[in-house]
């Protein structure tokens, strides 16, 4: 059951940000993570406030740049069909429609997608971890097996959202909008890791609202993102993979390389983009680069697994590009 809390449906931001600030206000956008937070006492609420009535914060559209604008609070379904999105960075259309199941992409929100809490059951779960301020990770020692292999402690948790990668990749940034004023971050700066934060995953201060994604220009720009879960239906990432690359004549002359699901944040693979820049990503290149992956991965007792995972669709992803290079 829900515990009571005051609700409030702001009809602007300016009204949203008069009720949001102290630690147990919480900002309700599409509430498929947060209320299943709530009702599991994973944090507490005094206050939820809703975004659903506030104006300009749905849809997309194009920006003076060439890139697009996306309102935070337009849903993964709006995204993933998109002509705008398809057209543009197909890998973020990939990315929003391998989220969950077609009645959470319906209700889900982008920007909620971006601020979603971590799937840990630990953390999900009776048990005062680290995160949640207690002295020790449990899932070092634990059931480990969808934890971090990149990145970790000290806390072990996987960034759960499968849009995060591919905007992290098509070098997206976030409008921020607080009591204290407005600011633009790339999303290479708005997460964090637990070893410089450990009881949040983003820099977002409490009472702050993510109202826009923006995308830069995209000409000549191919994007892909390949996700493995361990059902065939809705599931969160086992690992996934986001490329955005440029390339002239075949040959990469950019590339963004982002997993998601092995580490506590999207995990930028630098050492993959590398190998590839210069290259036209053959066979033994895509194979080199997508064993680079894992390059200084420290798998826990039971998810070593994710290791061949990771090599196996950064490669199979990297072949894709190739393969998909007009001749
Ligand atoms: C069964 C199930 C399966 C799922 N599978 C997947 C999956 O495969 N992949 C995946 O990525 N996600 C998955 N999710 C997680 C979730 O449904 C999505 O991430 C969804 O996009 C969350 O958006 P929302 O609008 O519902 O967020 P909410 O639940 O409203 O909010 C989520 C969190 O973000 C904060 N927040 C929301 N909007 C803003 C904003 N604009 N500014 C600041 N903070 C904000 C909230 O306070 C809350 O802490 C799944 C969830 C469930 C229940």
């Amino acid at each position: 059951m829900l515990p009571n809390f005051a609700y409030v449906r702001a009809r602007t931001v300016e009204e949203a940000l008069e009720h949001l600030g102290g630690e147990d206000t919480r900002v309700h956008a599409g509430g498929t993570d947060l209320l299943g937070c709530l009702r599991d006492r994973v944090f507490a609420a005094d206050k939820v406030v809703s975004l659903r009535d506030v104006e300009g914060l749905t849809g997309i559209r194009r920006a003076a740049d060439g890139g697009l604008v996306l309102g935070g609070l337009t849903t993964l379904a709006e995204v993933s069909r998109s002509s705008e999105v398809r057209g543009l960075y197909p890998g973020l259309a990939q990315a929003a429609s391998a989220v969950a199941s077609p009645q959470l992409r319906n209700q889900g929100t982008l920007a909620g997608n971006l601020c979603q809490r971590p799937r840990c059951w630990y953390f999900r779960g009776e048990f005062h971890c680290a995160k949640k301020g207690g002295a020790q990770c449990y899932a070092v020692g634990g059931q480990n097996r969808y934890h971090a292999v990149l990145g970790g402690g000290p806390c072990y948790i996987v960034h759960p959202s499968d849009t995060a990668p591919m905007l992290l990749a098509l070098d997206a940034a976030v409008r921020i909008v607080g009591r204290a004023g407005e600011r633009a971050i790339k999303l290479a700066e708005f997460f964090v890791l637990p070893e410089v934060e450990l009881a949040r995953e983003n820099v977002l201060a409490p009472g702050e609202i993510v109202t826009e994604i923006l995308l830069p220009p995209a000409p000549g720009l191919y994007s892909s993102y390949r996700k493995v879960r361990e059902r065939g239906a809705w599931d969160f990432a086992l690992a996934s993979v986001a490329l955005a690359l440029r390339s002239i004549g075949g040959r990469v002359t950019q590339a963004s390389v982002v997993l998601g699901g092995v580490a506590p944040a999207p995990w930028r693979a630098e050492a993959v983009e590398r190998a590839i820049v210069g290259t036209t990503v053959d066979e033994k290149t895509a194979r080199d680069a997508a064993a680079a992956a894992v390059e200084g991965a420290e798998p826990l007792e039971w998810n070593a697994y994710k290791l061949p995972l990771i090599r196996g669709i950064v490669e199979e992803s990297l072949r894709r590009f190739h393969d998909y290079q007009p001749s």
